[in-house]
């Protein structure tokens, strides 16, 4: 069965995330969304509050953090253990024992900290599922990704990387799983039966966001 998961949200517990998780998940399932992964800025998220959240919110919430290394940007799915501080490598190394995902998103886009090239090359050892479709980067960063992706034969997948509610959804992924059991997701991604989906988010919202972003930061400082 074919299920559209957005495998790249952020919620307000991220500093730059302006929304809320029960608004994420209205409009993710108001935009016929079977699921989205939480992908909060270097936040750990495990298996068991995703469980609960699921059943809270009636949408399927994938567990996943977006560590800050010293490289760049790193999406872990489901991890098991605390990856925070590490490098990029240790990162990975310690995902990939773990069975984790790891998804390297905007990895062309430099303003965004995407790891680049060279990199990325260092991680095709802990084959990685590339982010060829981030609603929230520029097309020409996309294409390169997807560029990248295919030289290598490495699975494709799509994000909003919404910071705000509205954009979730965006972009998404199209997970083939014979369930939307969590680890039936987990599984069909780790094997690459992935295809991105959708486009990139409108100009409107993506104001919309500068403005909430800078709404928040104002009223913290
Ligand atoms: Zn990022
Ligand atoms: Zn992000």
């Amino acid at each position: 069965m074919l299920f559209n998961i957005d495998l790249h949200v952020h919620t307000d517990r991220s500093p730059d995330g302006c929304s809320t998780l029960l608004e994420i998940a209205a409009i993710a399932k108001l935009k016929g969304l079977h699921g989205l992964a939480l992908t909060d800025h270097d936040i750990m998220m495990h298996e068991g509050d995703s469980m609960r959240l699921s059943r809270e919110l009636g949408i399927l919430v994938v567990p996943g953090v977006e560590l800050t290394t010293e490289a760049g940007h790193l999406i872990i799915l489901n991890p098991k253990r605390n990856l925070l501080g590490l490098s990029m490598k240790e990162a990975a190394h310690a995902a990939s024992i773990d069975g984790s995902p790891i998804i390297i998103p905007h990895l062309m886009d430099p303003i965004s900290h995407g790891i680049g090239e060279e990199q990325a090359l260092s991680l095709l050892t802990y084959s990685p599922l590339i982010e060829v479709l981030n609603a929230s980067t520029f097309s020409r960063y996309n294409h390169k990704a997807s560029f990248f992706a295919t030289s290598h034969s490495l699975p494709a997948v799509g994000g909003s990387d919404a910071h705000l509610a509205d954009a979730v959804g965006d972009a998404y992924t199209v997970v083939d799983s014979p369930s939307l059991e969590l680890g039936s997701v987990l599984a069909a991604i780790s094997d690459g039966r992935t295809m991105p989906s959708g486009g990139r988010t409108s100009l409107a919202t993506a104001a919309k966001t500068v403005f909430a972003r800078f709404m928040k930061r104002i009223s913290r400082a």
